[in-house]
């Protein structure tokens, strides 16, 4: 096996995978955005778009060696990626890390990063004129907006909706009781097993009445729909053998191949490897690819390797309320507010992101 790699997807898979090959192998990053987006900040930043500047962070550091191509796969085959402007990257293996789409203004709708910053500035003003906000959808990314804008703007009338009758339903009750008891000392009113019926978007926030499914109905001055991510499966859906499971995500075999194509490897987001679409998913997968491209490079074949063996039901999690509270499941414990703040809460990773980057 000679050493060309290409991969698709410059986002928390993709980019550390290219940082930790570079050197090893020729690597080509194939990503269409000038910025890394740093999805956990981007949700702070609704409250305080001062912080955007860190959360949007430049390519153009990253590979000493290899290069990033500023440019969208539109096809992956054995030989190499086909790109939206009609050229070839020819590659011996393939990584396709073409993550998800999520709500506005948390990831961009397309390419254009500054239509990404435009559109947070837009809905952080919507959200300071706004007395009341509806949050529909109460996963992580929900409920840590309602401890953000409780936090920052503690004047506002804030109402999470949640389809499941706990947050964190599958996580130990102590995570998700022990939030939702917070956001409600935050002043939050949190609606549990109810769902909202007529959301006018399933992405852009906007004002308006929701109907519930008891039957009620409610006005908002601003309602964000955070109703989870959705794979970006376009350029392996014509893959041979590829398979859809939920999300729009792309089944992975035990050697996180997406298809009977041998050199085609997906992770992150756009895989369903048996890990949920998260960052944490993306730093279990990122050793075990690193080490086994490596051992490609070096002539072993995949089988000498051990299969990718994913976290399952009971991964970490860190759900900061703002910066000074929040609630994690650390597989052995759950930690409070503390620990929640000096891991995630207080800084977001943004440090060690920006580190990722090569940007101080
Ligand atoms: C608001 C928010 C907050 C989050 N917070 C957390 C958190 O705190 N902890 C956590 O564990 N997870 C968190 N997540 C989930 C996390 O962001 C995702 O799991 C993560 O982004 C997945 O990384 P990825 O590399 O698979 O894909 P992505 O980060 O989605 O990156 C994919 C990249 O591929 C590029 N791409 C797409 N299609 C193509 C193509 N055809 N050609 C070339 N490039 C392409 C995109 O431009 C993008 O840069 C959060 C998500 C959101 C939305």
């Amino acid at each position: 096996m000679s050493k060309r790699i290409a991969i698709i997807g410059g986002g928390y898979i993709g980019a550390e995978l290219a940082k930790s090959l570079d050197g090893e192998a020729e690597v080509t990053l194939i990503e269409p955005r000038s910025h890394f987006v740093h999805a956990p900040a981007m949700i702070r930043a609704v409250v305080d778009p001062a912080l955007i500047e860190r959360a949007l962070i430049p390519y153009d550091s990253l590979l000493k060696n290899g290069r990033v191509v500023r440019a969208r796969a539109s096809g992956v085959d054995e030989g190499g990626v086909s790109l939206d402007d009609g050229t070839r990257v020819e590659a011996d293996v393939v990584v396709v890390a073409t993550g998800s789409s999520n709500a506005t203004p948390f990831k961009p709708e397309g390419d254009d990063i500054e239509a990404l910053r435009a559109a947070n500035r837009r809905i952080h003003d919507q959200l300071v004129a706004a007395r009341s906000v509806g949050i529909v959808g109460a996963g992580a990314v929900g409920t840590e907006l309602a401890g953000e804008i409780a936090h920052a703007m503690p004047d506002k009338k804030i109402t999470l909706i949640s389809g499941t009758a706990r947050l964190f339903p599958t996580m130990p009750d102590k995570l998700g009781d022990g939030l939702a008891r917070k956001l409600r000392v935050a002043g939050v009113e949190i609606i549990l097993g109810t769902r909202a019926e007529n959301l006018q978007s399933m992405t852009t926030p906007y004002a308006g009445g929701l109907t519930l499914s008891d039957g009620s109905t409610r006005d908002f001055d601003l309602i964000f729909p955070v109703v989870g991510s959705r794979a970006s499966s376009g350029v392996l859906e014509a893959l041979p053998g590829a398979q859809k499971s939920s999300a729009n995500r792309i089944k992975v075999d035990g050697y996180m191949r997406p298809s009977s194509l041998p050199n085609v490897f997906a992770a992150g987001d756009v895989a369903d490897a048996g890990d949920a679409m998260t960052i944490v998913a993306a730093s279990r997968q990122l050793p075990w690819l690193t080490k086994t491209l490596k051992g490609l490079i070096a002539g072993k074949s995949i089988g000498e390797m051990k299969p990718y063996k994913p976290w399952g039901p009971k991964a970490p999690i860190l759900v900061p309320l703002g910066p000074e509270r929040g609630n994690s499941f650390l597989v052995l414990f759950t930690a409070g507010d503390l620990v929640t703040r000096m891991m995630k809460g207080k800084d977001l990773f943004v440090a060690k992101y920006n580190k990722t980057l090569n940007r101080t």
